[in-house]
């Protein structure tokens, strides 16, 4: 009987269910270790994939490539990936999205609603759940998966504590850093060798000592990410040698309401919303990522910033799932008028109003003093708006990765043994800091690295390691 390769997944979030299930249809058998039930990112985002050459967009007649992703990605991260890393995602993206409907079962249909404020035809390559159920749907669905699949032993509740590493192996020279990956240390003290190791684990946004080191201006920011994001992997790999890349990298939300955990759509300011701060006066261009505004309030007194919108809006975007949600949870506030809306959130009523005519203005010429270029509408009473804080959703520096995603020693001798990264363990597309992302690079980096990372461990790796 032919014996399976036997793969271990250190991580159940988004890539590493991804991992699992390909390197099980790959013919593996795989140990999923997830520490925390609720400790994903995934089951707290968006959950938009970003895929092009999809039917989904076929039908829909829209022209895209892999190359235009990759493309596009770049123009926005300053050119940072690397060419190969993201061309490799890039295209597999589309394969990967019709693998997840037709084999995982995610109902996925082309977004194509409003347009977000960084660029507006983002939505020409954007699936989301028809059934509206974003990042946690997605996650129900691909952990349901994986607990049924024959192949997989998926254990919620044993996180991974560290790596087994054979020194000698490959004529008996021990590779600089470290030897070949040949399994992990389970919680418990357990062993679990396998033929190759697939580090699933997230980043490290909750670790307040590592985001200390490595990204201090979103220190004290909110963790709206996952709170298994504790970054131990990381430190894995580069204790063996690996590389680390854009360390200082993050994605923070400029639209979470103060208290909520909710955010309002991000097609909000692309569709002419405006923000505030507690002096009633408009401080930034609202047409740049969410992620980079993020660090504009974090900027202003009292480090937060009120989002107005008017009924225009509103109506594009009250289909989405957190704008039902801010509905129903009473998170949003109207007004008759600019007194009123200065009243309901502590502004100078004065400057309020001048800073709406001044918006006006800004629309009917043109030309914003602050550079914004997505000039719309007017706002138009009655106004919506909320108190919003900056947070952090999710760190993006990590593990050097080579297009297959296995792991690269940083003195340039190739990949180590054994080892592969993916999502946010591995160093991401969207360079240093907070404003080189492009939506949608989180679940590109998780979903097609998952993807690629279980054909490496698969085709690669050495048969069978014991359980
Ligand atoms: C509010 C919000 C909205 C977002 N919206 C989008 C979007 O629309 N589109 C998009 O592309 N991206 C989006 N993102 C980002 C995206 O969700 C992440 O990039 C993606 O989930 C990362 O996937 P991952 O598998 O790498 O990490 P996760 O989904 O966080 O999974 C990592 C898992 O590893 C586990 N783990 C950690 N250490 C260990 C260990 N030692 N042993 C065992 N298990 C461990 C964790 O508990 C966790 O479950 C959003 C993020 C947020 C916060």
């Amino acid at each position: 009987m032919r014996e399976l390769r036997h793969v271990v997944v250190v991580g159940a979030g988004a890539a590493g269910c991804v991992a699992a299930l390909r390197a099980a249809a790959l013919g593996a058998s795989v140990t999923l270790l997830e520490k925390e039930e609720h400790g994903a990112t995934i089951e707290r985002g968006g959950g938009w994939i970003f895929a092009a050459g999809t039917r989904w967009q076929a039908a829909a007649g829209i022209a895209d490539s892999p190359e235009q992703f990759a493309a596009d990605v770049q123009a926005k991260n300053g050119c940072t990936a690397d060419p190969g890393v993201l061309l490799a995602l890039t295209r597999a993206s589309a394969g990967v999205a019709h693998w997840l409907a037709d084999e995982v079962g995610v109902p996925l249909v082309l977004e194509s609603e409003a347009g977000r404020p960084d660029d507006p035809q983002l939505t020409h390559r954007c699936l989301v759940d028809r059934e509206g159920r974003g990042g946690p749907g997605f996650l129900a669905l691909a952990r349901g998966a994986c607990a049924h699949h024959p192949a997989i032993d998926l254990r919620i509740g044993t996180g991974a504590e560290g790596l087994l590493v054979e020194d000698g192996v490959g004529g008996g020279r021990r590779a600089a850093g470290g030897g070949r990956v040949v399994g992990v240390r389970a919680a418990g003290g357990a062993e679990v060798r396998a033929a190759a190791v697939i580090l699933a684990a997230g980043g490290f946004g909750a670790s307040r000592e590592r985001l200390a080191r490595w990204i201090p201006e979103a220190a004290a920011m909110e963790l709206v990410g996952g709170p298994g994001n504790t970054g131990e992997a990381i430190e894995w790999g580069a204790a063996l040698g690996a590389g680390l890349a854009h360390m200082s990298s993050f994605q923070g939300h400029a639209q979470f309401v103060k208290g909520a955990l909710l955010r309002l759509s991000p097609g909000i300011p692309g569709a002419g919303g405006i923000f505030v701060n507690n002096r009633g006066e408009r401080f930034a261009r609202e047409d740049v990522n969410y992620s980079a505004f993020s660090l504009e309030i974090a900027r202003q007194p009292g480090g937060e910033a009120v989002e107005i919108f008017d009924e225009r809006i509103r109506a594009a975007v009250e289909q989405q799932w957190m704008m039902k949600v801010a509905r129903e949870r009473g998170l949003t506030t109207t007004a008759a008028d600019a007194a009123q809306l200065a009243a309901q959130h502590g502004l100078p009523p004065d400057a309020l109003a001048a800073t709406l005519v001044a918006y006006e203005e800004a629309c009917r010429s043109g030309r914003d003093p602050l550079g914004r270029t997505l000039l719309r509408e007017p706002l138009r009473p009655p106004y919506h708006a909320a108190r919003i804080v900056p947070v952090l959703a999710h760190t993006q520096g990590g593990l050097v990765v080579d297009a297959g995603m296995r792991v690269l020693r940083a003195d340039g001798s190739g990949p180590i043994p054994g080892l592969l990264a993916v999502g946010g363990t591995m160093a991401g597309l969207s360079g240093d800091g907070a404003d080189g992302y492009y939506s949608g690079n989180g679940l590109l980096a998780a979903l097609s690295g998952g993807w690629l990372a279980a054909a490496s461990a698969t085709a690669c790796a050495p048969a069978a390691a014991a359980r």
